[in-house]
C-alpha cells in the first residue's frame, strides 16, 4: 500500500497567485512509493480565486476544494483542512510560495526517518520593519516566559504532521485558537528546516501590524492571567502598607503616643487607599479561579498518546 500525503493549502484573495503557485508545487510532487491529495481551502475570497481553483483541478485529479462561506480567517481555514485531509501525513503552506515548495522533499524525508511533527522555521525576516522585528522578538520573549510549552521564534504554518498528531489535533474543542501553540502543545517528536522566506509573490500580506497585534494581545491573554494577578500584587502591596500606616493613625488620634497629628485628609486617604488594596487582592483571586474555568472550558484532552497494544 503506497502512503498518501495530503498539501493543505488555505487560500484568501490568491488568485494572480495561485496558477504559478501550483505550477511550482505540481513539480515537488513526485514519488515513486506516495501519492498525493491537494486539498485547497478557498477562504471566502471575493476575487476569482474559487474559478481558478476549479480550473486547477480540472488540470490535475489530485486536487480538492473545500470552500468557506465567507472570510473565517487563516486559523479556521488550515484546521478545516486537518479535518478534511486523508493523508498518513499532512503538510500546510501557504499559496503566496513564501514557503518555499521545493522543501517539501526534505519535509517528507524528516516524516520517513521517523519525525512526527516538522515545523519550517524562518531564518531571515530582513525584509521586515524593524518594529515588526522587534515586536515580534519580544512577543516570544514574552510567551516563553508564561507559557508551559516551549514557543519556537520563527515557527512558521509551514508544517508536515503524521496522521497521529492531526488526529490529536482534531480533539481540541477551543475556539479561539492558535494552530501553532496547539501543535507545541501536543509534543511529539518533532524536527525543524530551517528556510529563507522569500517576499510575496503578489499584493500584500493579509496579516498587517494591527491583525497581529490583535492576534499577539489574544494569544497572550489566552495563555497567561499574569495581568489580573499583577493587580493583585499591587493590592497586596498597597494593603500592607495602608494598614499598619490606618493603625499608627488610630494610636495617634486616640492615644497620642507620638504626637502625629494626622489631619482628617489622610486618615481618609489612608482608608481609602486600604480598601483599593482590597479591592485590588480581591481582584487578584478572582483570576484564580477565572484561571481553572478557563482550563475547562477549553476542554483539552488530559494527555495525548502516541500510541497503545
Ligand atoms: N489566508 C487565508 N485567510 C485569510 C488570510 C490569509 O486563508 O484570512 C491565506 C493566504 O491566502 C495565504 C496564507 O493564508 O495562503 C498566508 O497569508 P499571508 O501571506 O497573507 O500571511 P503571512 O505570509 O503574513 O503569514
Ligand atoms: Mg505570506
Amino acid at each position: 500500500m503506497k502512503k498518501r500525503i495530503s498539501i493543505i493549502v488555505p487560500v484568501f484573495n490568491e488568485e494572480v497567485a495561485l496558477t504559478p503557485f501550483f505550477e511550482v508545487l505540481r513539480k515537488h510532487l513526485t514519488h515513486p512509493f506516495l501519492v498525493f491529495e491537494i486539498l485547497f481551502i478557498n477562504d471566502g475570497s471575493t476575487d476569482n480565486t474559487q474559478a481558478t481553483l476549479e480550473e486547477i483541478s480540472r488540470q490535475d485529479p489530485r486536487v480538492r476544494i473545500v470552500s468557506f462561506s465567507r472570510n473565517f480567517g487563516k486559523e479556521a481555514a488550515t484546521t478545516a483542512g486537518l479535518h478534511e485531509a486523508t493523508g498518513d501525513a499532512v503538510l500546510s503552506l501557504d499559496a503566496d510560495l513564501q514557503h518555499p515548495p521545493e522543501l517539501i522533499p526534505t519535509f517528507i524525508k524528516k516524516w520517513e526517518e521517523g519525525a512526527e511533527v516538522v515545523i519550517g522555521v524562518r531564518s531571515n525576516n530582513a525584509s521586515d520593519s524593524l518594529l515588526k522585528r522587534f515586536s515580534s522578538a519580544t512577543y516570544y520573549r514574552l510567551m516563553n516566559s508564561i507559557s508551559e510549552t516551549e514557543i519556537i521564534p520563527r515557527a512558521t504554518d509551514f508544517r508536515l504532521m503524521d496522521r497521529i498528531v492531526v488526529d490529536s489535533f482534531k480533539e481540541f474543542t477551543e475556539r479561539n485558537r492558535m494552530t501553532r501553540g496547539l501543535i507545541d502543545w501536543l509534543g511529539f517528536k518533532r524536527e525543524y528546516i530551517s528556510f529563507e522566506a522569500p517576499e510575496r509573490l503578489h499584493g500584500t500580506a493579509a496579516y498587517g501590524f494591527w491583525k497581529l497585534v490583535k492576534l499577539a494581545t489574544e494569544s497572550f491573554i489566552a495563555h497567561s492571567l499574569i495581568p489580573l494577578r499583577l493587580a493583585g500584587y499591587l493590592g497586596i502591596l498597597i494593603a500592607i502598607i495602608s494598614g499598619p500606616l490606618g493603625v499608627v493613625m488610630f494610636l495617634d488620634r486616640f492615644f497620642m503616643p507620638w504626637g502625629f497629628n494626622f489631619t482628617g485628609t489622610a486618615v481618609l486617604a489612608d482608608i481609602i487607599l486600604f480598601l483599593v488594596g482590597i479591592v485590588l487582592m480581591a481582584l487578584g483571586l478572582f483570576s484564580f479561579y477565572i484561571g481553572q474555568i478557563y482550563r475547562e472550558t477549553q476542554n483539552r484532552p488530559l494527555y495525548v498518546i502516541r500510541k497503545s497494544k
